[in-house]
């Protein structure tokens, strides 16, 4: 067996972290290839070391000295070779060299890519195992987008000769001979990168909480767990804005068949999540996740006939189309269609795509519904339950909670739901309750 395992800032945070990282992977000897992100937050109000590094970055590009602030970063670092007691290890000189290269030639990337470095080499040292540096095994292109078969190829190559390896999460080399970082949080997308290339058998995903919750926390007090999701579930709940993962965390091994496992550092023995492909086992609840998000806008077409007006909702999306906005969704009526779209994109440019629709499609009426939130319930479980649609608006209604608009695809993967902003909480809370709280298992 080969696992992959990538461990999130929280849990490399200091050397008490770093230890409960180290005794993880001893438990398991298929854990052979270790991701590690950069020092993170240990406690609330603490700043991340990748934070530092920005802010470092850009002070050295207006030319400030930048030393004072470098020995703040070398801090992290000293008290976690101390902790963990590696008496004939230093990173001195990598230190020297960091700061000579901003001083010199200030690059927000490499800056930014450095606190995966640094907690790489401590990890190699500390775990014994080989150090590969991403930037000789991830590559970018022209256009800044990974490029996937040479990395996988010399990644596979690099590691299968290594045998045990900790690679640093977060970056690569670019094509201009430059290191490139991929957007925050992407730790997860090397971890994947590393997964894929070495068709592992998991790629476990280590961070501070035990897997995907059914909903959120801040909304939900103790939300239950889930235990098992599939890719497309999970794309339906991050869109709607559940995030523990990197979004181009999928591609890499869904595309390889491979499973992710998210993972508790502070709670090994938890099961946590498993993000698969596809699945038999029977959701524990028909839903398997609520999500939402506030701030979106229906923007409701009207024209009587338009059912046979061939081209009609071409027409109207044009008008969205040429002010740049995107749509999110677009439920639709006999002679009404709506497009939703994201409050803070569309009312600067409201009255050109008004307008715009006016001039192409001749509407009746375009009119426009601000302040919605949207709640998408999510589960593979529902195409094989009756009555989930039923209990969800009954619930709604109980709770005094005025339904705006309803969506659900073809799929019947997912039930979206459009209630006013102010109504959000109360909506999700009552749609949590009546299939977790009081669902009979
Ligand atoms: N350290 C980087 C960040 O803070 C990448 C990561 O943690 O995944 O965004």
């Amino acid at each position: 067996m080969k696992k992959v395992v990538k461990f999130g800032g929280s849990s490399l945070a200091d050397a008490k972290q770093f230890k409960k990282v180290a005794d993880i992977i001893r438990a398991d000897k298929d854990r052979k290839f270790v991701v590690p992100s950069a020092p993170g937050k240990r406690f609330d109000g603490d700043t991340k070391v990748t934070d530092m590094l920005i802010a470092l970055y850009e002070k050295a590009a207006k030319g400030e000295d930048i030393h004072e602030d470098m020995l703040e970063v070398k801090k992290r670092y000293d008290e976690i070779i101390e902790g963990l007691e590696l008496k004939n290890f230093s990173l001195e000189t990598e230190f020297f060299e960091i700061e000579t290269n901003l001083k010199k030639a200030p690059n927000l990337d490499y800056a930014a890519s450095r606190g995966e470095y640094l907690n790489g080499r401590i990890m190699a040292e500390y775990l014994d195992y080989e150090f590969v540096d991403p930037k000789d095994t991830i590559f970018f292109n022209e256009e800044g987008h990974l490029n996937s078969y040479k990395t996988e190829k010399t990644m596979k190559e690099r590691l299968t000769k290594a045998g045990n390896a900790v690679i640093p999460g977060f970056y690569g080399m670019g094509k201009d001979g430059k290191i490139k970082t991929f957007s925050r949080g992407g730790s997860d997308v090397t971890g994947s990168i590393v997964a894929g290339a070495l068709q592992a058998d998991v790629y476990e995903n280590w961070t501070d909480v035990s897997g995907f919750l059914v909903a959120d926390p801040r909304i939900i007090k103790n939300p239950v767990g889930i235990k098992t999701i599939t890719y497309r579930e999970l794309r339906e709940l991050s869109y709607m804005g559940a995030s523990v993962l990197h979004e181009d965390a999928i591609f890499p091994v869904r595309s390889a068949g491979i499973p992710i496992n998210i993972k508790n550092t502070n709670a090994p023995e938890d099961e946590g999540t498993w993000i698969v492909e596809s699945t038999g086992q029977k959701p524990e609840y028909t839903i398997t996740g609520i999500a939402g998000k506030k701030g979106f806008c229906a923007v409701l077409v009207t024209k009587s006939l338009m059912n046979s007006e061939i081209g009609f909702g071409r027409k109207v999306l044009q008008a969205f189309e040429e002010s740049n906005i995107s749509f999110e969704h677009m439920p639709s009526g006999i002679d009404t269609m709506t497009v939703v779209v994201h409050e803070d994109e569309f009312l600067d440019k409201e009255q050109q795509v008004v307008s715009t629709i006016h001039r192409l499609a001749q509407p009746d009426a375009v009119e426009i519904d601000t302040d919605l939130a949207l709640i998408a319930v999510v589960g593979r479980g529902m195409r094989s339950t009756r009555g989930t649609a039923g209990r969800i608006f009954s619930a709604l209604s109980h709770a005094r909670v005025n339904v705006r608009m309803i969506d659900q695809g073809s799929s019947e993967l997912n039930i979206i739901i459009g209630v006013e902003n102010k109504d959000f909480e109360t909506a999700v809370k009552a749609i949590y309750d009546i299939f977790v709280e009081t669902q009979v298992k």
